[in-house]
């Protein structure tokens, strides 16, 4: 609930207003876990809420931590008992919770793990901000300086809940995270950028390009079929102009698909036309998967060729950061840790 949320409840059950702004600090700025840690609040009004309302809507099942690059993910169990999974990445000059938004995701990108997982359903906002709430409390509440919904799913499709859950973090927390201080990545719906461009959270926005050209890109991520990438360079001009902001092109790099020179000189002049920077991701394979079709034959760029590809754009003038491969070796990637969790059938796994 958002404290607005929260005041209409306790006033519907015959309480005072301000005792909302009691219960969000407590859960929100204080992280309690239990009803019974909240001291101001009177026994009489702790029993109504135990008996009413429910504190964490997550549980957590598993913690994997790489010791090389202190990255920590974060497995919940939802209470329908479905996976999913908060990534917590320390850096010198940020510390970055990356969260889930869905369980699963519809969209198939074919390079993704989570993708391939199928769809369950959206999270609920209660399930988004619970991925803060409890990794905050265990890595420390003012570690957490910025946020991208980069984990499970489309967040543009959970469009409503996504956004309130931005809402929470950036106006209603004692230390507030700033708008730029949070991204919302998306593989391309047109029409919910530009809502998101006019909403009052004009987070950074994301946008998964993977290929300039339509055909490939509408092979590796059938969205693009539906919503051209035409369509999302026009919406993120407008995103851009509204906000005021340089869009992030995310592009992973696969063999031969995405990683020649034609692709180069295309995404030079894409870059060139709007205020953005590309943000080069090594694929992590998802061959454990035992994927079918074009997902098969799926293979990361050799590193030497994404440092020429990375070169040459930069030769061009193009703002490219490489993204780390943080948590290799904890499977950090989309998707990765809550599939192992699915237990996949033996029968699907390849030799
Ligand atoms: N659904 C949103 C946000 C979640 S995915 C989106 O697609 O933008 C976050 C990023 O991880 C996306 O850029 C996605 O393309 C990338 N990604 C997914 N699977 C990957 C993989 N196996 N290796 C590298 N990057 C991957
Ligand atoms: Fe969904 Fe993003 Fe994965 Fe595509 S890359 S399947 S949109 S989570």
């Amino acid at each position: 609930m958002t404290l607005s949320e929260m005041e209409n409840y306790f006033e519907s059950i015959g309480e005072k207003k301000f005792r909302a702004s009691q219960v969000f600090n407590w859960m929100y700025n204080n992280l309690v876990t239990e009803i019974d840690q909240m001291v101001n609040i009177p026994k009489s009004l702790k029993a109504k809420l135990e008996e009413q309302t429910t504190l964490n809507t997550l549980k957590l099942s598993d913690v994997q931590h790489s010791s090389s690059t202190g990255t920590t993910k974060y497995l919940f169990k939802t209470h329908d008992n479905h996976s999913i999974e908060t990534v917590f990445i320390p850096d010198l000059k940020r510390n970055t919770l990356c969260v889930s938004t869905q369980i699963g995701c519809p969209l198939d990108c074919k390079f993704c793990a989570t993708g391939l997982m199928g769809y369950t359903r959206n999270l609920s906002v209660g399930e988004i901000v619970d991925q803060y709430i409890l990794t905050a409390a265990e890595v420390g509440k003012e570690t957490i300086t910025n946020i991208v919904y980069m984990g499970m799913g489309e967040p543009l499709i959970n469009f409503d809940n996504t956004l309130q859950s931005v809402s929470i973090f950036t106006n209603e927390l004692n230390k507030r995270i700033s708008r730029n201080r949070v991204t919302v990545s998306t593989s391309g719906i047109p029409h919910k950028i530009i809502e998101l461009a006019d909403s009052p959270y004009r987070v950074k926005l994301a946008l998964s390009l993977h290929s300039v050209f339509e055909d490939i890109r509408s092979k590796i991520m059938p969205i693009n079929v539906k919503y051209s990438l035409a369509e999302n360079i026009e919406a993120i001009r407008y995103y851009s102009r509204a906000t005021k902001t340089r869009i992030t092109f995310e592009y992973t790099m696969l063999s031969g698909i995405n990683d020649r020179t034609e692709d180069v000189k295309a995404l030079t002049k894409l870059c060139r036309s709007l205020p953005s920077k590309l943000n080069v991701i090594p694929f992590n394979s998802i061959a454990h998967m035992s994927p079918e079709g074009i997902s098969r034959e799926l293979k990361p760029t050799p590193k030497s060729r994404i440092d020429e590809f990375v070169a040459e754009l930069r030769d061009n003038n193009i703002t490219v950061m490489v993204r780390d491969t943080q948590g290799d070796d904890i499977a950090a990637a989309c998707g990765q840790l809550a599939i192992r969790e699915l237990k996949i059938p033996a029968r699907n796994m390849r030799e």
